[in-house]
């Protein structure tokens, strides 16, 4: 992420003002309309398989020619920062979304002028930079880990006297999966940690370390008219810092199920955000919350909702940018998402495709969603598998059995 993707806060709300002023909140896309689409990965083909039964029209800009979501819909093959390609897509569509947080911010100002982007770009601007993300989530009075911003050497000494150890740096900016942060255990780690994350030059933050009893997340999602719904909180395991697995229910007490949507509701509201929003929390043993991170878009950990909900996020999404009511996102069964890596592919086609070698545990039902990805590497999410049960330990053990996803 670089600084030229965030915009500066008036810009954003002129940008908002005529956005709105041309399309009333009052507005329906209706199906039959375009959607556009900033993005043509995986997510973006998710929405656009959603969009589809609802009588949308998809067109999406990537810069990979036959991207995953250009094979479903139509593409303007351009870079995201091609504002020549941006206009292009803006006028063939009725209402513009996005796919991931990094929008180019030239981009977003060019769409929000001359097209209906209901999302707006203040949330972008807030969730690309993990302060202004965690004064925001404060504002929204949801808790956060303590944490301190760190400008120098001498605060970061300070920050980490205050918080105490074990504690986690991280770059305000450009880090995902587990890129961009270090644990520091012990006092001897300060100097170093500070030293290696400060040349990227973005700005630091230092975070008490939660010792979480789990991971969990909430997908909510609220309409242009202001309805909000949750879905069910999925509980994540991560293997080497990427999203494994989500077990639905998550495994934690009903009341703290319950209570993980009401914050993840309040949040959606706070920051008066359209669309997905995807939380991510702390659970720690004595039932704290704490709020991690938040994606202003579909998230893998709501991959579950597809086979496993009454509506899915996608169609959700769809439905909230467009002005649609929104749908029932009630759980129908338990399920397991597990994510297909580029090293697991060969072996995971094998195994669906093959139904006799399928592991003989009965009560478990694959569904199998690929993003038809042509070049599988290591660590590449290629695809995923929803794997429908009675109970989650079923398909835990299915997992474990296919021998699969064991140290890759
Ligand atoms: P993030 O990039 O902030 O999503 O962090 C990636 C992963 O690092 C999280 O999913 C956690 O497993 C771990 N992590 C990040 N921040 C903390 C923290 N403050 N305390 C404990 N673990 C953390």
């Amino acid at each position: 992420m670089s600084e030229k993707n965030s915009m500066h806060p008036d810009l954003m709300a002129s940008a908002n003002r005529q956005a709105n002023a041309s399309k009333p909140v009052s507005t329906v896309i209706k199906p039959g309309a375009t959607i556009g689409i900033l993005g043509g990965g995986q997510l973006g083909r998710m929405l656009t398989l959603a969009a589809t039964p609802l009588g949308y029209r998809c067109v999406t800009l990537d810069p990979t020619p036959d991207s995953p979501c250009g094979q479903i819909a139509r593409q303007v093959t351009a870079a995201y920062d091609d504002v020549g390609a941006a206009r292009e897509l803006a006028e063939s569509c009725d209402v513009v979304t996005y796919e991931f947080e990094n929008v180019d911010a030239g981009v977003a100002a060019l769409l929000e002028q001359e097209s209906y982007v209901p999302q707006g770009s203040k949330l972008l601007y807030t969730t690309q930079h993990r302060l202004r993300e965690k004064r925001a989530i404060e504002a929204a009075g949801v808790p956060v880990a303590p944490y301190r911003e760190v400008t120098s050497a001498d605060s970061m000494q300070q920050a980490v006297e205050e918080l105490g150890l074990p504690c986690v740096l991280k770059t305000v900016m450009g880090g995902y999966d587990g890129k961009g942060q270090r644990v520091i255990r012990h006092l001897e780690e300060v100097q170093t940690a500070y030293e290696e994350l400060n040349t990227a030059g973005v700005g630091l933050v230092l975070e008490s370390f939660v010792p979480f009893q789990c991971e969990i997340s909430v997908v909510a999602a609220r309409s242009t008219k202001g309805e909000v719904r949750t879905f069910p909180p999925a509980e994540n395991i991560h293997v080497n810092n990427i999203l494994h697995a989500s077990i639905v229910p998550a495994r934690v007490s009903e009341e703290l199920q319950a209570r993980a949507e009401q914050l993840a509701a309040q949040l959606i509201e706070g920051l008066d955000a359209v669309g997905l929003l995807a939380v991510e929390m702390f659970v720690t043993k004595d039932g704290e919350i704490y709020v991690n991170e938040l994606a202003p878009r579909p998230h893998n950990s709501g991959h579950y909702t597809m086979d496993a909900c009454a509506t899915s996020q996608f169609e959700q999404h769809i439905r909230a940018i467009c002005g649609l009511p929104l749908a029932d996102p009630r759980l129908l069964t338990p399920v397991v998402m597990v994510n297909i890596l580029g090293e697991h592919m060969e072996e995971v086609l094998e195994l669906l495709t093959a139904p006799a070698s399928q592991p003989a545990t009965g009560e478990v039902i694959p569904k199998l969603h690929l993003y038809g990805k042509s070049e599988s590497k290591n660590g590449r999410k290629m695809g995923h598998v929803n794997l429908l049960c009675q109970d989650t330990e079923a398909a835990m053990q299915w997992i474990e059995q296919t021998n699969i996803w064991r140290n890759r």
